[in-house]
Formats: C-alpha cells, sequence, structure tokens
C-alpha cells in the first residue's frame, strides 16, 4: 500500500468550491468545478508536478454545477475517462441539474435564485458508470469509490486506505466555507435524512480527515457531534411534515437507466 496524498485544487475563492487531486502511482482528479473552469483546475494539477495527460481518472462526486460543470472539457483536455454515479447520469447526459434545488435553509433559499445555478453545461457520458463500490487501485491510487446517496441521489465520496475522505457535499463548512472548519449542511439536499445517514456511515469508518467540496478540511470529531444534533434536529422536522425530499426517481427512464457505448458497471 503506498500513501495517497490528497490536495485541494481551489475552483472558486481560497477554497469556497474545491476539486481534489490524489496522489498515488498515478494522479487522480475528483469533481471538475464549475462550469469554465478547467484551465484553472489543470494550472493547479501541473503546479502540483502532474502533467494534465497523465491524469487516469475524473471521478464526479455527483450532478450539481459545481461539481460536473467542467468534466466534459477536462476529458476532452486530458483524455481522462471519467467516472459517476448511473443515479445522476440524467444530469451527466443532459447538462442540466435536477430542478427545483430543495434547500436547507436560509442560504439555499437565496442561492436558489442565482441564475447560474441552472445553466446548461456542456454534457457528458461517463466512461466509468458507478452503481455500487469501486476500488481504485487499477487507476493508481490506494482507494475506493463509495457511493453516498442523499444530497443527490447518485452521490459518491473516496475513501483512500489511509483515510482520507473525499466528501463531496456530504458535509460542508458553515457558510459555503465562510466559517472554516465549523460542519454544517451545504446549501442544498435532495433527501436530508438520506444523506446523513450516508455521513454516519462513512463516519463510522473511521476516517482521520474530510475534504469537502465547500470549505476546509473537516475534523471527523466535530462532524460526529454536528451529525448526531443534525438527527434529532431532521427527526423532529420530519415527524412535524416539514422535511421536504425529492421522490426516488423511477430505476429505469427511457434513455437513461442502461449506458451503452463502452460503459462498465462496478
Ligand atoms: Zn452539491
Ligand atoms: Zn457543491
Amino acid at each position: 500500500m503506498s500513501r495517497t496524498k490528497v490536495i485541494p485544487i481551489p475552483v472558486l475563492g481560497r477554497h469556497a468550491v474545491n476539486a481534489h487531486l490524489l496522489l498515488g502511482r498515478h494522479p487522480v482528479l475528483v469533481d471538475a468545478g464549475t462550469p469554465g473552469s478547467a484551465g484553472r483546475i489543470l494550472d493547479a494539477v501541473a503546479r502540483n508536478g502532474v502533467d494534465p495527460a497523465d491524469l487516469r481518472l475524473i471521478v464526479i462526486t455527483h450532478g450539481h454545477l459545481d461539481h460536473f460543470g467542467s468534466a466534459a472539457e477536462l476529458h476532452r483536455l486530458t483524455g481522462a475517462p471519467v467516472a459517476g454515479h448511473v443515479a445522476d447520469l440524467g444530469q451527466y447526459r443532459t447538462g442540466r441539474v435536477r430542478e427545483p434545488y430543495l434547500p436547507t435553509g436560509r442560504m439555499g433559499r437565496l442561492m436558489a435564485r442565482n441564475r447560474k445555478l441552472h445553466v446548461a453545461v456542456d454534457p457528458f457520458e461517463p466512461e466509468v458508470l458507478l452503481d455500487g463500490e469501486l476500488a481504485l487501485h487499477e487507476f493508481g491510487v490506494d482507494a475506493r469509490i463509495m457511493p453516498t446517496p442523499g444530497h443527490t441521489a447518485g452521490s459518491v465520496s473516496v475513501l483512500t486506505d489511509d483515510g482520507d475522505l473525499v466528501a463531496g457535499d456530504l458535509i460542508a463548512n458553515s457558510f459555503m466555507g465562510l466559517v472554516p472548519g465549523r460542519p454544517a449542511n451545504p446549501p442544498f439536499h435532495d433527501d436530508p435524512r438520506r444523506n446523513l445517514t450516508s455521513l454516519r456511515a462513512m463516519l463510522a469508518l473511521g476516517p482521520a480527515r474530510l475534504h469537502v467540496g465547500h470549505g476546509v478540511p473537516l475534523d471527523p470529531e466535530r462532524v460526529r457531534n454536528w451529525a448526531a444534533r443534525e438527527q434529532r434536529r431532521l427527526d423532529r422536522a420530519a415527524a412535524a411534515g416539514r422535511l421536504r425530499v425529492r421522490p426516488a426517481e423511477p430505476e429505469s427512464e427511457p434513455g437513461r437507466g442502461s449506458a451503452d457505448g463502452p460503459a462498465r458497471t462496478a
């Protein structure tokens, strides 16, 4: 087992929106930033001593524009295959998010009005279609992709054998990183309780650090305490009928449920 380094790649601001670079025997990129950020991401990759053409895989954590916005362009520029979960395949194939966004609080209600969160971006076809865990050893890093549904149905996280969890939007920093180190919900969750179940399942695996799409890395102990409080809050909200959840999509929509071409199911 070789050590896998996890390096944050700033997409917006210092850590308002992050992608992550995994450095093992070969480099793997996790997330593809907002639309139009491929150049900035690849510059940062190069500054870390990696030739973008050497990227072995681009893992997309979920179907929101700040995570897959530049996936098609990064694929074109690097030739690296893209991995995405089948439950968010509709977003990847259309270049559009599922509407409407379901806000987790005031910040999400404000952000949902931002036109930029509703644009269509270049679609892409994941060459590596995920439908379960996938070990990344053959891509050159000692890590595995784990489905962590809830934020969106097709959300995934990457857990390295060293205990670094690259968690996408499973959890965030307060105010998109303005309060660094304080765990908080990201602005939106399709299914808050399902997301929290996924988060607690990942915490149960004993990660050493949580790297997130919005903000600085989080201490698992702080996240564990936050998750216990959040569970009580969500249970109360659900009991009072105040919890909005996006209904699950039918298993096989026409043109969505299966992949044609060289897709592989993990
Ligand atoms: Zn998201
Ligand atoms: Zn995000």
